[in-house]
């Protein structure tokens, strides 16, 4: 078990990757290889058309899916549009500001917000992603960025809303480049946002759940795991290779080293 009743999450963002052959080979090596740890909760995002026929493979299983984003809006004349309505059937999670959306499909902090609405209106548990650029992070802007992205997106939550909600810190210059955060500086970050959680909603400190994102891998998720304020990792590249993935799956075992 994690630091307080925190379970582990591991999320494996597929992207825009995937055949369907190869999507269902992938869940079931996914499946078969990793080991059922009770403190792990183990996540699949792939791209939508692939959720209904994993959510049937995967039934029963230990695996959780959820989807890449969803619409801001329940339903309507809003073409290629999928809602949090459609999904919630299917998955128990959905990732919101993904810096992807953010930057290549302008989703605003606004947007980011109405998604995350949407999302916890169908009981969906969002994972939400900040994370500062390049640029900002050389100005020295990195916390000044994600309290902004923050504010925008949870101030307007309940105690008991955001109660649902991960935050996946995702340092944008780490995404996809195979030079990820230290252990150390997504510490001090994740620590920063609890600490900035506690002060608007008491009691969640303990609860909250913050996931680390930019380059894991098998090889360097132990360092993220030892470190108190993380919780898991959202994983890109290395989900698409099932001895990666539940590589890091497995990594969560040194969990224990923080505990003693
Ligand atoms: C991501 O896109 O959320 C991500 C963390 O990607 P990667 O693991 O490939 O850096």
């Amino acid at each position: 078990m994690t630091v307080g009743e925190r379970r582990w999450l591991i999320a494996g963002n597929w992207k825009m990757h995937t055949t369907y052959e190869e999507a269902l080979e992938l869940a079931g090596a996914i499946q078969q290889r990793c080991r059922s740890l009770p403190d792990v909760e183990v996540v699949l995002i792939p791209p939508f058309p692939w959720i209904v026929p994993l959510a049937e493979r995967l039934r029963g299983s230990a695996i959780a899916l959820g989807a890449q984003t969803c619409s801001a809006y329940d339903q309507g004349a809003y073409t290629g549009e999928v809602s949090a309505r459609m999904i919630a059937p299917f998955c128990q999670y959905v990732i919101v500001g993904h810096s992807e959306r953010r930057r290549l499909f302008a989703e605003t902090d606004e947007v980011v917000a109405a998604k995350l609405r949407a999302a916890l209106r169908y009981g969906l548990r969002p994972i939400l992603c900040v994370g500062e650029d390049l640029e900002e992070r050389e100005a020295g802007a990195t916390l000044h960025v994600i309290e902004h992205q923050l504010r925008l997106a949870c101030e307007a939550l309940s105690l008991a809303e955001c109660k649902r909600i991960i935050i996946a810190y995702e340092p944008v210059w780490a995404i996809g480049t195979g030079r990820p955060a230290t252990p150390a500086d997504a510490q001090s970050v994740a620590e920063w946002i609890r600490r900035w959680f506690v002060l608007r909603f008491g009691e969640l400190d303990e609860q909250l759940r913050i996931l680390y994102g930019g380059s894991v891998t098998a090889e360097n998720a132990r360092g993220f795991f030892e470190v108190p304020d993380i919780d898991g990792a959202l994983v890109g590249g290395a989900s698409l290779d099932a001895a990666q993935f539940c590589g890091i799956v497995e990594a969560t075992r040194s969990a224990k080293a923080r505990l003693e």
